[in-house]
């Protein structure tokens, strides 16, 4: 009998827009959704990888501080044989590929080794910087087209391949991406060939994204302006008189968390709605996950209890992650929902419940605490608990006393070990290196654990000294209390104990703060 050949795989070009990951394709999310390999570079928003499946391979190819990027021949060469192993592989790159992301290249390598590949195009930063600063790149009042090219060229270098004479001459708006180290020269050449030393521009940096920072100029004074405000790249140079119509159009800078660094503190699955409220009132969401779910260690009693899921008559979990974790299983074991036959839910709090309706599932009791008695109460409603059987779906070494005391009001309960958590240690995006380098203006805790695990990885005390200027922001009492028994106060508490509360609070004070009241440890503003 033959080797079995493998079937060739195919590689996906694919566009992951400026940064702000709403702009990402449905086209792209469908593909990384499937993706059994990815490449990506600096200029790809972590955000977009959590589409990926989680055994998926991720391959960094851009540069980061410390490590190098890897050599383009190289790159094409992973790429091919990526797709002769017969893997699904998305090359995703910032912006648009064909837009001097060296994806013609890429492209070339596939089409000469006969890889079938597809392109999926993205926002470009030529287009998108403009927008989120409040610049139309045309505009019938000041101009009809516009020219981009690559400041990464020289000026006055032997072989240029960009015509400054020509550039100078032509109307309309100039875009020029890659030219942040070089402006000076690119201005200089442009003023030498004719353009006046008052042609107003603007640079965006970081466009679409919590960091974008815009800095406004003239040709004249830019080099001075990059130098004096530390300007840095990536940025997009847009340079003609549409930047004036920024005052009016800036609708993406004035969102009222603009400019604010604020910290997530919560696991990689479960970070999401806090960042996109932060992120949609224009701050910069800083994910830091300090812990991490796994499977159980012990798996044998999870598996039982599947198998014999028929007999019990309740089910009860403790957590929203309990919740997922579970489905996870059950739906390894059984295809068919209706497996869980006439078992009865009860959710200990609203998130967990919550997480029980997303999957239609009803809750036939809520305990709002985490207290035996609140929970018998809520199973029967006259608390008599005797010999029902129920399943505890929980977290490894959760607290013994839940089960104990339910058993002594005559329950039989197994109480089940469905996932562990542990300590993150991992910073795979360079969040936590940036977070210790830069600091940043809020740290959101939506519990007493996300405090406890926050402060094992990074000590709060010091980290207050370090950056006295780091509030702090939690969901409730609770929260707060924990931060208390690290000798740490709150800055503000969250009126409403929730997601949205806190929000409202950050935002209510952030925009006070503008307003010029500003005096954020004020006890009165911690209620
Ligand atoms: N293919 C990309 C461009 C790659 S070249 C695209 O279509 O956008 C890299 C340059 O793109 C950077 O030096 C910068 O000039 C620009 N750039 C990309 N993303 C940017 C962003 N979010 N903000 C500002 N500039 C960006």
């Amino acid at each position: 009998m033959g080797k079995a050949k493998v079937s060739m795989g195919r590689v996906y070009l694919v566009g992951a827009g400026p940064g702000d990951p709403g702009l990402f394709t449905l086209r792209g999310a469908e593909l990384l959704k499937d993706a059994e390999v990815v490449v990506y570079d600096a200029l790809v928003q972590p955000e977009l990888l959590r589409l990926v499946p989680k055994d998926a391979e991720r391959i960094y190819a851009g540069k980061r501080s410390k490590d190098h990027a890897i050599p383009q021949e190289e790159l094409n060469r992973l790429l091919v044989e990526k797709a002769r192993a017969g893997k699904r592989v998305v090359r995703l790159k910032g912006g648009d590929p064909y837009v001097f992301g060296r994806g013609g290249e890429e492209a070339e390598e596939l089409a000469a080794s006969g890889i079938p590949f597809e392109v999926v195009p993205g926002i470009s930063s030529v287009v998108a910087a403009g927008c989120y600063a409040g610049i139309p790149i045309t505009h019938r009042d000041c101009c009809s087209s516009f020219t981009v090219w690559t400041g990464h060229e020289e000026p006055g270098k032997a072989k240029e391949s960009v015509d400054w004479a020509a550039l100078a001459r032509v109307p309309g708006t100039k875009v020029i991406l890659m030219g942040v180290e070089r402006i000076g020269e690119i201005a200089q050449a442009l003023m030498a060939h004719g353009m006046p030393a008052s042609e107003r521009l603007a640079m965006v940096r970081w466009a679409t994204t919590g960091k974008q920072e815009t800095l406004e100029s003239t040709l004249g004074e830019v080099a001075e302006e990059v130098r004096r405000r530390g300007f840095q790249a990536p940025a997009v140079t847009i340079v003609g008189d549409v930047t004036r119509l920024r005052d009016k159009l800036n609708w993406f800078e004035r969102r009222p968390l603009f400019g604010r660094r604020v910290v997530v503190t919560r696991t990689r699955e479960q970070a999401s709605q806090l960042s996109a409220r932060l992120r949609e009132s224009g701050a910069d969401a800083i994910e830091i996950p300090t812990i991490r779910i796994e499977a159980p260690k012990e798996r044998t009693p999870l598996v039982e209890a599947l198998a014999g899921l028929s007999c019990y008559d309740w089910l009860v979990f403790t957590s929203p992650n309990g919740v997922s974790k579970f489905f996870e299983y059950f739906f390894k074991s059984f295809d068919d929902v209706r497996a869980l036959g006439g078992l009865r839910l009860a959710a200990v709090g609203s998130a967990t419940a919550a997480t029980l309706k997303a999957l239609h599932l009803k809750v036939d009791a809520m305990p709002e605490e985490y207290l035996a008695s609140e929970i018998a109460g809520a199973i029967e409603a006259d608390g008599c608990v005797e010999n029902l059987r129920i399943l505890l779906m929980r977290a490894e070494v959760a607290n013994r006393e839940l089960p104990r005391k339910l058993e002594e009001m005559g329950a039989i309960v197994d109480d089940v070990a469905v996932y562990r958590t542990v300590p993150e240690t991992e910073d795979p995006f360079g969040v936590v290196e940036d977070f210790r380098e830069r600091g940043a203006d809020w740290v959101t805790f939506t519990s007493s654990s996300t405090v406890e695990h926050f402060n094992a990885r990074f000590d709060l005390l010091n980290l207050r000294k370090a950056w006295p200027k780091i509030r702090f922001l939690t969901i409730g009492p609770e929260t707060s209390k924990a931060l208390r028994t690290l000798g740490l106060e709150a800055d503000l508490e969250a009126a409403k104990h929730t997601i949205e509360g806190m929000m409202e609070a950050l935002i209510q004070i952030e925009t006070e703060a503008g307003a010029g009241i500003s005096s954020p440890r004020r006890k009165g503003l911690i209620r």
